[in-house]
């Protein structure tokens, strides 16, 4: 039983449509996978005809941009219900923070000499509702100004490059109760990856579960093995779900194959019945699991 619960689309900074991520899921032998997009839940209509179609297991999800003490903690949502008020607030101000920045990063560049133009990140995002720093990255690569995503990020992109701008997003405490009272499940995307990690102590996530945390991303390729048994510890002590996933972008993140970390069967029983809890409580209409 393969579950990987962490991948992206062309509906967010993956390179594939939804229904291609569910596809290429299916060919890797995976039995579930979790599509979730950055701050979108515009590729799930989609993805869950193809999972019907090949009877593969679907779970729909979004990789929501919070910050906890300045810094960028990526939240997992699995399962809430998209049309939840207060979830459909703060994603039309994250979105808008996305769009927002693009005309001050493109300036940027140009100051810093690179020629681009707004137009040709556009042209990249295709009809994603969340533009994301990847987008412009193509564009870099598209040009020849660098060779991938990667080198884009860290001579241009990344935090004290000249193409940063920072953006709106939502205090993980505060999102980890929305996504709940939404009927869904929170989870941490990599929390001692790139960003997160200074700010995310055993003793910090243990007040995060106290507001309704479900789990959090275990193995992950950002995690050394070191990292992974100490998170596994810390998960277990503080009675917390550990997962295991790709963070698939098709061919926009090397070395993060589909199903090169998966989910324990068990651990996904417990996220699924935490969900439905949470769901039951909420009394809101939650997207159903494909199986
Ligand atoms: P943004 O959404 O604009 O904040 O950009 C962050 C996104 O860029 C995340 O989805 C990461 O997966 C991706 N990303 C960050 N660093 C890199 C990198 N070095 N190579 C490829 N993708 C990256
Ligand atoms: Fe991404
Ligand atoms: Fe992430
Ligand atoms: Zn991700």
């Amino acid at each position: 039983m393969l579950i990987d619960l962490h991948t992206h689309s062309r509906a967010s900074d993956g390179t594939q449509s939804p229904g291609d991520v569910v596809r290429s899921a299916e060919a890797a032998g995976l039995d579930v996978v979790g599509l979730t997009d950055h701050d979108s839940a515009a590729g799930w209509g989609e993805a869950a005809v193809v999972a019907r179609e090949l009877g593969i297991g679907l779970v729909p999800g979004m990789e929501i941009s919070t910050k906890l003490y300045g810094s960028g903690v990526h939240l997992l949502a699995y399962l809430p219900d998209p049309t939840y008020p207060a979830l459909v607030d703060e994603l039309t101000k994250i979105l808008a923070g996305r769009t927002g920045r693009l005309a001050a990063m493109v300036g940027q560049l140009r100051d810093a000499g690179v020629d681009i133009t707004e137009d040709e990140v556009l042209a990249q995002v295709g009809d994603s509702p969340a533009i994301g720093r990847p987008h412009i990255a193509d564009v870099l690569v598209g040009k020849g100004v660098v060779a991938d995503r990667t080198q884009a990020f860290d001579e241009w992109l990344s935090w004290g490059r000249p193409g940063y701008v920072t953006r709106y997003a939502t205090r993980t405490d505060a999102m980890i109760e929305i996504v709940s009272a939404a009927g869904g499940a929170a989870v941490i995307a990599h929390p001692w990856g790139r960003g997160s990690r200074h700010v995310l102590d055993k003793d910090t996530l243990a007040e995060l579960r106290d507001v309704g945390l479900v789990g959090v991303e275990v193995d992950h390729q950002d995690h050394d093995d070191h990292d992974r048994d100490d998170l596994r510890r810390i998960a277990d002590d503080l009675g917390l779900v550990v997962t295991g996933a790709s963070d698939y972008h098709g061919t926009g993140k090397v070395d993060h194959d589909l199903g090169c970390n998966v989910t324990a069967p068990s651990e996904f029983d417990r996220l699924i019945e935490q969900a439905a809890e949470n769901a039951a409580a909420s009394g809101r209409s939650v997207p159903e699991v494909v199986r």
